[in-house]
């Protein structure tokens, strides 16, 4: 398990040198999946770090994030891109006084545009910061590919009686119509994708392939820095 912050003490926190922030949301997954996915696959990926990348501590979850999209569904909360952007932005001027650098991991796709600004305003002031976004192949949203990683991680909190198959039109082709109507006007009921075929085994491949995509590009990032 990778160290986190809330369980050191500040006398132990000293040696920290890399911050990692997990993102997540709290918003629909359709009729299935907790408003917390993003939440659990964020702090999952960030919890299997481990130790081997000296002096890295995870921080406390942002859990409230960009969910603009999935306005309209009950549960969901969003603070919107501004503010979660200035939210990071100020987490990363407390946090560069203690420690060299700091890596946002976001479970949420949403997110996207605020992590750039983050990494836009992190280049003017001179912090060394990595936003990652996870890349998979499979659909977008509450699908076959979240179903499988909530069915790996946490299989009590999945239920697989009520999935239902949601729109199957690659993402690319809906963008004009999610950023006029967000997803209730293409989904009834939330799903960008397909649960069919999600299994736990899938879940975890798909977990280890985010995992050591992550730690590259952390070792890449912290390799430019030295
Ligand atoms: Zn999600």
């Amino acid at each position: 398990m990778t160290t986190a912050l809330g369980q050191l003490t500040t006398l132990e926190a000293a040696r920290a040198k890399v911050l990692v922030v997990p993102v997540g949301s709290c918003e629909q997954h359709g009729p299935h999946l907790l408003l917390s996915t993003d939440t659990v696959v964020a702090e999952a990926l960030v919890a299997g770090l481990g130790e081997q990348i000296d002096g890295l501590v995870t921080s406390p979850t942002i859990a409230i994030s960009a969910s603009g999209e999935h306005e309209g569904f009950p549960g969901t909360l969003s603070i919107g891109t501004e503010v979660l952007a200035q939210v990071l932005i100020e987490l990363v001027r407390s946090a560069r006084r203690t420690v060299d650098a700091v890596v946002v991991v976001s479970g949420h796709g949403g997110n996207a545009d605020a992590l750039s600004k983050l990494a836009t305003v992190a280049g003017f002031e001179g912090d060394h910061v990595l936003v990652h976004l996870p890349r998979l192949d499979g659909d977008a949203h509450a699908g076959r590919t979240e179903t499988s990683l909530m069915l790996h991680l946490a299989p009590h909190l999945v239920d697989l009686g009520r999935a239902e198959v949601g729109v199957t039109t690659p993402v690319g082709e809906l963008a004009d119509a999610l950023r006029q109507g967000g997803v209730a006007s293409v989904t009834p009921n939330g799903v960008l994708g397909d649960p069919t075929g999600a299994s736990a085994e899938e879940g975890a491949r798909l977990l280890e392939q985010m995992r050591q995509d992550l730690t590259v590009a952390i070792q890449h990032f912290l390799e430019a820095l030295s």
